[in-house]
């Protein structure tokens, strides 16, 4: 493992999903750069890993492909990614999910793969909005965990609970997802983990963070941190949010 820190140490993570990388993120006091206390990993497009990672941000890509090599048309692998000192991997974002049909078989063959390449993956998990008016949030969740069971022992793994729903500015039927909306489901996805890693696996919440409600989120107890799209492209907005989980979480 390239980087490693053993407990819960808190965590931010940018998804600039298909943009370029904000004006600004790779100065030298560049708001995505990880820090001793808490973790600041950034995830850009896969044609701005290198830079990200030679300007000294600690980067993941946002998909990689279970296969190692193969016919596979425009994928990149995880041992490829590894190979080019990527330190993480999104699994199953909702978005890939979505748009490329990426079922839990498929986001749990891309886990697997992912450690043992040497890579974090950060799966994704959440209910969409029509599961959650019908009262399945809990069951999907489980579901999704369980379709990850055999690596639920590794303590590289980082789990983000990302309710569909609150993705990119929220859904129209549903409020906006409250902090104890999250606290409520990290602590049941925390409580579905072995014993023994319950304390080691960190749980990120992702779906609007933004500075007006990140520190409220991360005083939660079981919200080890956030997953940012939208917020994560504005360098400022982004200084912000990591302030406030450093403040959450007693950080100087
Ligand atoms: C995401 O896509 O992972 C995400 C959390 O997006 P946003 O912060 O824009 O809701």
């Amino acid at each position: 493992m390239i980087y490693s820190k053993p407990m819960r140490t808190p965590f931010v993570a940018a998804n600039w999903k298909m943009h370029e990388p904000p004006v600004g993120a790779f100065v030298p006091e560049s708001p995505y750069r990880s820090v001793e206390a808490i973790d600041i990993w950034v995830f850009p497009s896969f044609l701005d890993l290198h830079s990200a990672r030679d300007h000294g941000l600690i980067v993941g890509a946002q998909c990689g492909r279970p296969d190692s090599q193969g016919a596979f048309t425009g994928d990149i692998s995880m041992r490829m990614l590894a190979d080019q000192r990527i330190q993480a991997v999104l699994c199953g974002h909702s978005e890939r999910r979505l748009h490329h049909k990426e079922d839990d078989i498929m986001v749990a063959a891309q886990a697997i793969a992912a450690l043992e390449a040497g890579l974090h993956p950060i799966v994704c998990i959440g209910e969409t909005a029509q599961q959650r008016l019908e009262g399945k949030n809990k069951n999907i969740v489980r579901a999704q965990l369980e379709a990850i069971i055999p690596i639920l022992t590794s303590s590289d793994l980082i789990i983000a609970y990302e309710p569909v729903w609150a993705i990119s500015g929220g859904n129209a039927d549903l409020p906006a997802a409250t902090p104890s909306d999250a606290q409520e489901m990290h602590a049941y996805i925390r409580s579905l983990l072995p014993t023994e890693r319950q304390e080691k696996i960190r749980i990120i919440y992702g779906g609007s963070a933004k500075p007006e409600n990140a520190l409220a989120l991360c005083r939660e107890p079981d919200v080890d941190g956030l997953l940012v799209g939208g917020a994560s492209l504005d360098p400022a907005s982004f200084g912000h949010i990591v302030e406030a989980v450093m403040d959450a979480k007693g950080i100087s």
